[in-house]
């Protein structure tokens, strides 16, 4: 039973082994020496869970899937509104590299392009941070998100300045437009540095769980990030984390995901898990040929792409009304969102109650949200208002405080 996953991991794995599609990154020395056959996928769940198949362990530079985290982290040091002002959110149907900004407005189409990740770098630790602070704070962050001390790779940082003609290229147009205010030189320097922090898919898988997760790291249990950071940087990743091929990687994978020209591929299920893939040959679109194939499996056998309509909430929330001499108890069940609740209110609304006790059952809720919890305590409210006596019986704390809109505590059934 223990090996299920890892086996059907196993198996996803062997259905891409043989494909030879995509190349090599020849413009960054160390990618060009990479084993072009590395192949691993990784997943984490919310519980901090790890099931792995292939090359799990081997590190890498992290490349472009830095940039999703460098934007969470300049949201949360910055907030949102400071961030868009040198930043946009719109796809830009360009290359990674391409020297692209909004056609009115001087700001980077988005944070995944090279132009918007390098603005980016430069807001974190102030303007004003020398490059080796700057990286600091970026190594020490995402140190914290994948649970262990990571590393910057100074031969990957040298070889990729060697030949880093298109990013000082966008620098020193992002500084002709005063996007940046670092010498183009530094400004790389500082984006390459952030690139080349070396990780495995295992560091992936948790750090994109950390976002799917609304910012608590789920191995270490710490509070990272804001829900609306995560939430933020997920939403830009769903329309632009593919680069040119983000539509039709939102048709066929259907989450947000993020890839980097090192060959790994991170994808978000949001509140579920993180999953990370590599593979170091590069499609056209510059994302890992194999890693894509992966992805398009796993969202297919495990039914995860986000516009399925397959996950229906709530239509048979309400599972019984018994009564208990002058009880009338209401008992709910599995997921109780707007649409769960909005079934129980029906019920609710519609049911005869007699004087006496209302007692409202919720020990077999699967899940709840913050909405369907408001929106039955509000229920619970007017029952109360209407001259009930109201009650709960929540072994598992489903409803938390307890607290209805009035401020008033629903009582426990003794
Ligand atoms: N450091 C690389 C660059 O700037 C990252 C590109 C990528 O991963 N797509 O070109």
């Amino acid at each position: 039973m223990d090996q299920l996953i890892p086996d059907y991991l196993a198996d996803l794995l062997d259905g891409v082994r043989d494909n030879n599609e995509g190349e090599l990154p020849t413009y960054i020395p160390i990618l060009a020496e990479a084993n072009p056959d590395w192949l691993g996928v990784t997943l984490c769940t919310m519980d901090g869970n790890l099931h792995s198949a292939g090359d799990d362990d081997v590190e890498f530079t992290i490349q472009s899937v830095s940039k999703p985290f460098a934007y969470a982290l300049a949201l949360q040091t910055l907030g949102l509104d400071a961030v868009s002002e040198v930043v946009g959110m719109e796809p830009s149907g360009e290359a990674f590299n391409a020297m692209s900004l909004e056609e009115e407005g001087n700001r980077p189409d988005n944070p995944m392009i090279n132009a918007g990740a390098i603005t980016v770098n430069q807001i974190i630790n102030g303007t004003g941070s020398t490059v080796e602070d700057r990286v600091e704070v970026i190594r020490e962050f995402f140190s914290r998100l994948a649970g262990r001390e990571l590393e910057v790779d100074e031969v990957a940082v040298e070889g990729e300045m060697a030949g880093a003609d298109r990013n000082l290229s966008l620098a020193h147009m992002l500084r002709s437009f005063d996007v940046i205010a670092d010498e183009a030189h530094d400004a790389v320097l500082s984006y390459t540095r952030q690139c080349s922090i070396k990780v495995t898919i295992k560091d992936l898988a948790v750090m994109a769980a950390t976002l799917a997760n609304g910012g608590v790291q789920p191995v270490t249990g710490e509070r990272l990030l804001d829900e609306e950071v995560c939430h933020q940087s997920l939403a830009v990743m769903a329309s632009c984390g593919m680069y040119d091929a983000a539509g039709r990687w939102m048709a066929r994978v259907g989450i947000p995901a993020k890839s980097g020209v090192s060959g790994a591929v991170i994808g978000m299920l949001p509140g579920q898990l993180g999953a990370a893939t590599l593979s170091p040959r590069i499609d056209v679109n510059g994302n890992s040929a194999r890693g894509v194939k992966i992805f398009e499996a796993l969202s297919k056998d495990m039914g995860m792409h986000l516009m399925s309509t397959e996950n229906r909430a709530g239509s048979q929330a309400v599972r019984s009304i018994t009564h208990n001499g002058e009880e009338t108890i209401v008992k709910v069940q599995g997921l109780v969102n707007f649409t769960g609740a909005e079934s129980i209110l029906r019920v609710l609304s519609e049911y005869d109650f007699e004087d006496g006790r209302v007692v409202l059952d919720v020990s077999n809720l699967i899940e709840s949200n913050k909405m369907g919890r408001r929106m039955i305590k509000e229920a619970m409210r007017r029952l109360r208002d209407e001259g009930h006596d109201i009650a709960v019986i929540d072994p598992d704390s489903e409803l938390k405080h307890r607290l209805m809109d009035d401020g008033e505590q629903i009582p426990l059934k003794k």
